[in-house]
């Protein structure tokens, strides 16, 4: 059906999209639920996941619970969408956030890939190619976790920042300690290993002590340390865990 649909004229197809699209999100009208980085209600988020989560995914816009606690702590604890423009890099980009970012950066947001062509730039955060200093604002989720020398990353990070400058490098974390093992190479071994075919290390709460050993310092915030109970309720993050590590220079 989508390539059927890819064939038409972009004057027929994009009404049909939108009618699609529509119609789909129609169930989830409503009230009682807010996805901050869309700014629309609905009735309830929808069940995402391998591991299927309940209330998980905006209709609208696709944010997961990661997302919508980000945009939370940008808004309330950062200095992100303040009057004086942050140049920002945004390392694979996820799609929920670029229009919204591009709303309020300009063209002082850049985003950058290994592999996504919708990217702004190629980049491979092992060896930046960008002058010391060059980012006010860092932030790259789930992606150290795929790459094996992920200290380098967390270093060219560091220099790429600016003095004043902060990063947010957020990746899924287990109760247990680190756990790596480079041998491990087959997808399927790593897929037993560490929970994802490409995945190299699954991070345990000592994340926080590898970020600092580069030289960075660390602030963790929760997602009960932000935000009260009736708010994680109309933000879907009721189930939802995770840390942000809020990551500056000194
Ligand atoms: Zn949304």
């Amino acid at each position: 059906m989508s390539t059927a649909r890819s064939l038409l004229p972009d004057w027929v197809r994009k009404p049909v999209s939108g009618l699609t699209q529509f119609v789909k999100q129609l169930p989830y009208a409503g009230e009682g639920r807010y996805c901050p980085i869309c700014n629309k209600t609905s009735r309830k988020f929808r069940a995402y996941g391998i591991n299927r989560r309940e209330g998980a995914q905006c209709v609208f816009c696709g944010s997961l619970e990661r997302h919508r606690f980000l945009w939370h702590f940008l808004t309330k604890k950062t200095d992100l969408f303040s009057d004086t423009p942050k140049r920002m890099l945004h390392v694979a980009p996820e799609s929920c956030f670029e229009p919204a970012f591009r709303e309020k950066l300009g063209d002082q947001y850049l985003t950058a890939d290994l592999y996504n062509s919708r990217a702004m730039v190629k980049m491979d955060i092992t060896n930046i190619e960008y002058p010391d200093e060059s980012f006010d604002v860092i932030y790259c989720s789930h992606v150290l976790e795929h790459v094996l020398d992920d200290r380098l990353a967390m270093s060219e990070f560091l220099r790429v920042l600016k003095k004043d400058g902060w990063a947010i490098l957020l990746v899924p974390i287990d109760k247990r300690p680190t756990y790596e093992d480079p041998s491990i190479v087959d997808p399927l071994e790593r897929l037993k290993h560490f929970g994802k075919e490409d995945h190299v290390r699954i991070y345990g709460a000592d994340y926080a002590d590898r970020l600092r050993e580069v030289g960075f310092h660390v602030e963790a915030t929760t997602i009960a340390d932000l935000i009260d109970e009736s708010e994680r309720t109309r933000l879907g993050l009721v189930t939802a865990g995770g840390v942000i590590h809020y990551c500056t220079r000194t």
